[in-house]
């Protein structure tokens, strides 16, 4: 199968987010707490013992060009969102192996002047998914996100096939940083692609036996004529 090109990707991703994030605020947001008058703006991103969001290679791509593109900063800013994510990796000790789920943090994209920094054009769904609601029965099904997120998937891997993976989001910052050497993804890069060509084989094998087990089955079954 030809492997879509980025750009591509990134156009459909954005297509995807928007639809997602127009039908989530037409249908449920009604019933949430408006984020602008909240008390505690920011808590929700904040919160280092809440705060797991994972994101995919090509959504942290799409949150790079963003920001690379972005009047409301300036260099120095940009630079410094970055160095608030390396800051996060260590604070956090968030890794690309284990259970990543479970690692938390403060979420680098907010900035108390300007909020969440890709809310309009980059926003991870569950970012998009979430908001403060009184009632448990208005909360948007999971369902919605778990299709957004399905569909990530394909996109990554019509894009980077088995090279990427779910990370928190301030590692994807770190490993995609414009002014970075980029080694640490290609060393990821490596381990992504043997993984996938191991599971690749497995699958192969287990196909083959199959067939074996199948064919062994035929003979075994054949009439036996005196
Ligand atoms: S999601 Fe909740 S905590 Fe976060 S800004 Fe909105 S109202 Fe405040
Ligand atoms: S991506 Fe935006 S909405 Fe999501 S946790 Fe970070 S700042 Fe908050």
């Amino acid at each position: 199968m030809s492997r879509s090109t980025e750009a591509a990707a990134l156009t459909k991703l954005q297509r995807l987010k928007t639809s997602y994030q127009t039908s989530i605020r037409r249908a449920y947001e009604h019933a949430a707490e408006d984020c602008r008058t909240c008390r505690t703006p920011g808590a929700c991103c904040l919160d280092a013992h809440f705060v797991n969001v994972h994101i995919t290679r090509l959504e942290a791509v799409a949150i790079r060009e963003t920001i690379e593109r972005t009047p409301r900063l300036s260099e120095d800013e940009k630079r410094a969102l970055y160095l608030r994510a390396r800051q996060a990796v260590r604070r956090y000790s968030l890794r690309a192996s284990g259970d990543t789920f479970s690692q938390t943090f403060a979420c680098p994209l907010y900035v108390p002047r300007l909020g969440c920094l890709v809310h309009r054009r980059a926003k991870p769904a569950p970012c998009i998914q979430h908001a403060c609601y009184a009632n448990w029965e208005d909360l948007p099904p999971d369902s919605l996100q778990a299709r957004a997120e399905h569909r990530v998937e394909e996109l990554n891997r019509e894009v980077y096939g088995a090279e990427w993976a779910w990370l928190p989001l301030p590692l994807w910052l770190t490993l995609v940083d414009p002014r970075g050497d980029g080694a640490e993804l290609e060393i990821l890069i490596r381990e992504w692609t043997r993984r996938g060509r191991q599971q690749k084989s497995n699958s192969n094998h287990h196909a083959r036996r199959k067939k074996i087990d199948a064919r062994n089955k035929k003979v075994r079954s054949l009439p036996v004529i005196s």
